[in-house]
């Protein structure tokens, strides 16, 4: 689904990305990890277009998506989780869940001035996908809390699914599990394994905890000081004397 082709980020004449080739097959939960400062997030930040690489292309699908903006890629079904937005803490979990995306804005407000009917049956069907959300989700407890008063788990919980109500196709997920309880962090992995088997989803995951990658990710890429230095089951990986080493020199 995803081909990363020998991808470069530098800044100020430091490669954060050094020649990093990668692919995501459809349907996988692909773990990326690797030391602090490998280059995770970077590469990840390149991929959804929140930086433009150096060098390299990105492909989905076969198509070239090389420096397309991130609005761009979520019409082609690819997203990258980010902590959930401050502005959105006011607003409950299911009204953050019913949030139009902001490039679909100008439509709906033209339909209210050609078709309120049509805007009342959006709106209804809306609400029907974000009740699907919950019920997926099984946080049907907070749905009428406000998000800022939700855990740091939660909030992530949440996250997913606003990726379920855009349909996305491919899920970057960044550090899914830092500050989240182990309970919370089963409980997320069971939704992305679900999403995973019952949706469709593809994923990518940068995660820390190696029993969470070990339970969800078939492949685990590894990147060690900008580039990829492997890739295997995790005990493949675990047992490779280079990632070892490249763990150790941290
Ligand atoms: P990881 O996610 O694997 O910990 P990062 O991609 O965050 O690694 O960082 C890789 C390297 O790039 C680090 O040395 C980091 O300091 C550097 N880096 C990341 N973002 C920037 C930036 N915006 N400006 C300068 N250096 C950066």
């Amino acid at each position: 689904m995803i081909e990363v082709k020998n991808l470069s980020k530098s800044f100020s004449g430091f490669l954060a990305v050094n020649d990093a080739s990668l692919k995501i097959e459809t349907g996988s939960i692909t773990g990326l990890v690797g030391p602090n400062g490998a280059g995770k997030t970077t590469l990840f930040n390149v991929i959804a277009g929140v930086h433009a690489p150096t060098d390299g292309q990105v492909l989905l699908d076969g198509q070239d998506i090389t420096g397309l903006a991130p609005h761009e890629l979520f019409h082609r079904g690819l997203l990258r989780t980010f902590q959930i937005a401050h502005e959105f803490s006011s607003l409950t979990v299911r009204e953050n869940l019913m949030m139009v995306p902001a490039d679909q804005m100008g439509e709906t407000l033209w339909k209210t001035w050609t078709n309120p009917s049509a805007v009342r049956a959006q709106e209804e069907q809306t609400r029907a996908k974000a009740d699907d959300v919950i019920e997926f989700l099984e946080i049907s407890h907070v749905a009428d809390e406000l998000a800022g008063n939700l855990s740091g788990g939660q909030k992530k919980l949440l996250e997913l699914g606003r990726t379920m109500m855009v349909d996305a196709k491919i899920v970057f997920l960044d550090e899914v599990g830092a500050g989240v309880n182990r309970t919370l962090l089963n409980t997320i992995g069971d939704a992305i394994i679900r999403l995973n088997q019952e949706r469709g989803y593809t994923f990518c995951v940068i995660e820390h905890d190696m029993d969470f990658i070990g339970r969800l990710c078939d492949p685990v890429i590894v990147m060690a000081e900008g580039g990829v230095l492997a890739e295997g089951t995790l005990d493949e990986i675990k047992a490779n004397e280079q990632v070892i080493e490249a763990y150790l020199g941290t």
